[in-house]
């Protein structure tokens, strides 16, 4: 395991008093360690879940050749440019069962979407392109359909070619080829893949514990009288959000204040219970110094000011585990014990947020989202920033990144404009409700003229 020092020697250009968002991110890259327990879970309990095998394919899907259309299969080869194409109708091939006749050069057979092309019929033609004519047959029943009547198709020239049609024999998925990856989050998707493959349960990494509070003597917790100078905690529930929604269990711990008893109380509970733990609040240089200095105690910790706009204070590391072996009441520690992690056997990894709303969920947005996910064993990337047009101009300083609250929405010409909500200050938490996605302004990047393109990170299913 590598010390804060350490991580920090490796990184070029790092001042922990003026870090850039990009050294942040590869900071936390090297501190954090993927969780190695595992277990298996049915298909309904695997969605949000981290794949901690591929998934081979036991079958092909589709499982044969089919036709993708409701007409009339044959041996493409009969097909002649210019030229009409007369076939007999042989019988009736429907979905969910394989028809046994044989069908020669000059005949076809009526088929409907998804039954199996039976072999050497490769080609379908919808059935609304053909004309059909029906011949009684005298004496009796035609030998070959079966029936009073014998059915001819006349395929009009130059609307097919051979192999339209056709759905091929494992054409979604191939027999022992890996379906779905290791590290790959479990998207509904994804689920109905498992199903077309019969696969039922699969193995997912266990999911990851992230305990979490709130420090301040000024931050009240619901349901608590309010007071001159306090007001509620908010961020205890934000984070709660972001995290149920990335699939972490939470623990929460409540608000604590500025106590060294307590706080160090909370940090141990803290890091018994979870493999990280999410602060916020008293990790600005202002603060009365006990969460700090707590931190310190209990941990290896980096204090950063980060040069972004919302969050600039930030606290990173780690708090090591209580070794006098006593569990704290009422949260169980050890529930997963096949293959214990060795990175959350000794610590929690610890992301201490600033206080104010708005930076809270910036920085989770930008730094701790991605480092827990590289925990909970995934490989996904970051979703990819879109480009829209700014309807305003940005005031923006180069050195440092800005995240602006923005409405996103399409214009006429079917292009993207964006807005922001207005007032920016990090406090103003109505505006993360109002915005649909932040405007990310990076570190080189100077003022933003109106017209201009800025890159935007979506909201939609994270926030
Ligand atoms: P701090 O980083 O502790 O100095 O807090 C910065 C600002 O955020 C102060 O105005 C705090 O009152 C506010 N704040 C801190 N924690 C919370 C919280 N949990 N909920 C709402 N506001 C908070
Ligand atoms: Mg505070």
């Amino acid at each position: 395991m590598k010390t804060i020092d350490s991580i920090a020697q490796e990184l070029e250009g790092y001042d922990p008093q003026a870090l850039s968002a990009t050294t942040v991110n590869a900071f936390l890259s090297r501190l954090v360690e993927p969780v190695t327990a595992h277990e298996t879970v049915g298909i309904f309990q695997a969605l949000g879940r981290v794949l901690s095998q591929d998934v081979v394919s036991p079958i092909s899907v589709p499982p044969h050749d089919n036709s993708a259309m409701d007409g009339y299969a044959f041996d493409g080869s009969q097909l002649a440019a210019h030229a009409p194409l007369t076939l007999k109708v042989m019988g009736t091939a429907l979905a969910g069962k394989a028809w046994g006749g044989l069908v020669g050069p000059g005949q076809c057979l009526k088929i409907m979407t998804g039954a199996i092309l039976p072999t050497g019929l490769d080609t379908v033609v919808p059935q609304e392109f053909v004309a059909v004519r029906a011949e009684l047959v005298e004496a009796g029943t035609d030998p070959s359909t079966g029936s009073g009547r014998t059915e001819f198709i006349t395929i009009p020239p130059n609307i097919l070619q051979a192999g339209d049609n056709r759905r091929k024999l494992g054409e979604d998925l191939l027999q022992g080829h890996p379906a779905l990856q290791k590290g790959e989050l479990l998207t509904p998707a994804a689920l109905g893949l498992l199903a077309s493959l019969g696969i039922k349960q699969v193995s997912v990494w266990r999911r990851l514990r992230v305990a979490y509070f709130s420090t301040g003597d000024e931050i009240l917790s619901l349901g608590e009288a309010p007071r001159a100078g306090a007001v509620f905690d908010s961020n205890r529930y934000t984070v709660f959000g972001l995290l149920t929604r990335l699939g972490c269990e939470v623990i929460d711990l409540g608000v604590v204040r500025d106590e060294p008893a307590l706080l160090e109380a909370a940090f141990l509970r803290a890091a018994a219970a979870a493999d990280a733990i999410i602060t916020s609040g008293g990790v600005s240089v202002g603060e009365a110094d006990y969460t700090k200095a707590m931190m310190k105690k209990l941990g290896d910790v980096a204090f950063w000011k980060i040069a972004m706009r919302p969050g600039r204070p930030m606290a990173v590391g780690r708090i090591l585990k209580d070794k006098s072996g006593s569990s704290p009441r009422g949260i169980s520690v050890n529930s997963y014990n096949n293959n214990s992690n060795p990175a959350s056997s000794t610590a929690a990894v610890l992301f201490g947020l600033p206080g104010n709303p708005v930076a809270v969920m910036v920085t989770f947005l930008a730094f701790v989202r991605p480092a827990l996910l590289q925990m909970m064993g995934s490989t996904a990337k970051a979703p990819p920033l879109l480009k829209a047009r700014s309807l305003e101009p940005l005031r923006k300083k180069p050195g440092r990144t800005e995240y602006q609250r923005g409405t996103v929405s399409t214009a006429a010409d079917g292009s993207l404009h964006v807005k922001t909500t207005g007032n920016q200050g990090s406090g103003v938490l109505s505006s993360m409700v109002q915005a649909n996605g932040l405007i990310v302004l990076h570190h080189t990047q100077g003022d933003v003229a109106v017209g201009d393109e800025v890159d935007v990170m979506m909201f939609d299913g994270v926030i």
